[in-house]
């Protein structure tokens, strides 16, 4: 889509418009090649927001001109979710082709509308409405979002339970078109051509015994049912007083009339659950032989989830769903259990992989941490057990990973290599990589010494030098107190200037190694030396 808006930018301090950069681009290429070369602007899809400074309020933009061809196929749809989303094939083609439908038919009534409105009142079609069956992590979300980023449009997702039948308990149903709003940044046209996520609507149910929201999940059922169709939200919501009063003073100002309606005809909804008990209803209808399947059908039933494939209009409305409602659903989506292999292949290969996340927060601190298959293979395994799908992932990659994100920012470790053995016993892991943190840093903190010794050397003539373990015990003191080690240094052994020159002139010699015992005392060590070496001049004296 490309919009017409030509107002000029640039100059005036905004950031220049598409269009804008579109044209600069055009007499650069025409500056430089003459007219070999052309510049098209290819818009990203067929409903692109306008760049426009988001409004502070909810309030419509005036309406730009569109080109409301909507450029995509099922099939780049499925191949733009292949990159992120793994498995869930059916799925995929299912929604690809649903998104195609709905995006093509609402540009076929736009330009009905623009020539001949009258007609275009009068065509009925029934929308593509999308319910997503599928247990919990196992992509629906995600599948829906990534949807929504390739072609362009504002995407806003709410779960089912928040919703009271009347607005004053929990939200307003009306509040998720209002929130489209916001999300296209006051831009109400392309508001209207969102996708509107509804999750855990099983919720929703009624009439089963032991699930549901009994009475007032029939009155949600009835107010997403209006949604759904083709009804109108005002802008403001009706517990927005101040909003009303306002919208009510400024009327009729400067310019096109603004839109305070937004009509929900073209708005994609998509609702999701994990429907649990509905499997056994499916199987209960198979096995009864109903709507063509037999009892042999129910049988080979048996992979968890595959009776969901079978899933029909009547089973929805025996686990507590108004028909009217379910009708509004006509597109069936079922997402299957993601497996061990499913959830490896998750980290490996899917561009939104967590393993990149870790890596960008390991970076931060300097580290550089590289996956082994093995260790993936492993962490798979340990997620699949959580039965919560690729949310699976995220709690076994947070508990292998804590330690080594709190212990390692800050040692000298800069690469970390996690591998199935890692996976499999994390502790000693870590201790090694501490160990190996603290070794480094000794010969760094061993080098930041010498400048103290050097120094002592050449005011005093007299040689000092650290052992190791003074070293270890140097750094964690000065880790402790926040020192650097020369500041450090200077103030442990302030006295030894004076205190080491005395045990000089006593002949106790000019070179002194000191360990950890004069790092933890050092003034004891100093009265120690200073005695002996008055004990040796003594009896150096005597004999
Ligand atoms: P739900 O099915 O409950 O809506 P989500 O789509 O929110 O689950 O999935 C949670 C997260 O898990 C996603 O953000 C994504 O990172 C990851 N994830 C889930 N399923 C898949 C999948 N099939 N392929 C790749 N990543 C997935």
């Amino acid at each position: 889509m490309q919009t017409t808006n030509t107002e000029s930018g640039g100059g005036d301090g905004k950031p220049p418009t598409p269009e804008e950069i579109a044209k600069k681009l055009a007499d650069l290429m025409g500056e430089n090649f003459g007219g070999k070369v052309n510049f098209t602007s290819v818009p990203p899809m067929g409903f692109t927001p306008d760049m426009e400074e988001p409004s502070e309020e909810v309030e419509a933009l005036e309406t730009k001109e569109r080109n409301y061809d909507f450029p995509y196929r099922p099939r780049d749809i499925k191949a733009h979710l292949d990159r992120f989303v793994i498995k869930q094939d059916e799925a995929k083609k299912v929604l690809s082709i649903a998104v195609c439908d709905h995006y093509n038919r609402a540009s076929f009534m736009q330009r009905l509308e623009e020539a001949e409105p009258g007609k275009a009142r009068d065509v009925e079609f029934a929308k593509q409405n999308v319910i997503i069956v599928g247990p919990t992590g196992v992509g629906k979300t995600y599948l829906v979002k990534h949807v929504a980023d390739l072609i362009g449009v504002p995407f806003v997702k709410a779960d089912a339970t928040k919703f009271s039948e009347t607005g004053y308990v929990g939200g307003d149903v009306d509040d998720l078109v209002r929130d489209l709003v916001n999300k296209a940044d006051g831009d109400v046209e392309l508001a209207e051509h969102g996708i509107i996520y509804i999750d855990e609507v099983d919720k929703l149910a009624t009439g089963g015994s032991e699930r549901g929201r009994d009475v007032s999940g029939r009155g949600v059922q009835t107010a997403l049912l209006k949604l759904m169709e083709d009804s109108e939200v005002s802008l403001k919501s009706p517990m927005d007083f101040g909003g009303q009063m306002q919208a009510m003073f400024s009327g009729g100002g400067k310019g096109k009339p603004k839109r305070n309606m937004v009509r929900t005809r073209h708005i994609l909804f998509v609702v999701s659950g994990a429907f649990s008990g509905l499997e056994k209803v499916v199987k209960k209808r198979l096995s009864a032989g109903v709507i063509g399947f037999g009892a042999e059908a129910a049988d080979r039933v048996e992979e968890p989830g595959e009776a969901f494939q079978h899933v029909a209009t009547q089973d929805f409305i025996d686990f507590g769903f108004e028909a009217e409602f379910i009708g509004r659903l006509p597109v069936r989506v079922v997402c299957d259990v993601l497996k061990a292999d499913d959830l490896f292949e998750i980290l490996k290969d899917s561009e939104g992989s967590l393993i990149k996340q870790y890596e960008r927060e390991f970076a931060a601190y300097g580290i550089g941490v590289r996956f082994e298959d093995g260790a993936l293979r492993k962490l798979a395994e340990q997620a699949s057990v959580e039965k919560t799908g690729a949310r699976g992932l995220v709690t076994v990659g947070e508990r292998l990973l804590r330690g080594f994100k709190f212990e390692l920012p800050g040692t000298s470790v800069s690469e970390l290599t996690i591998d199935a053995e890692l996976v499999d016993d994390p502790d000693t892991a870590l201790a090694k990589y501490c160990e190996l943190g603290r070794n480094v840093d000794v010969a760094k903190i061993a080098q930041e010494v010498a400048a103290f010794t050097r120094d002592f050397a050449s005011e005093n003539g007299i040689t000092i030098t650290f052992n190791e373990d003074a070293l270890v015990a140097l750094g964690e003191g000065m880790a402790a107190s926040g020192e650097t080690v020369l500041q450090h240094c200077r103030r442990l052994f302030k006295d030894y200037p004076f205190g080491l020159k005395l045990v000089l002139k006593n002949g106790g010699g000019s070179a002194f190694t000191l360990g950890a015992d004069a790092v933890a005392d050092p003034d004891k060590v100093l009265s120690d030396l200073v005695v002996r070496s008055y004990r040796g001049a003594e009896a150096g004296g005597a004999g």
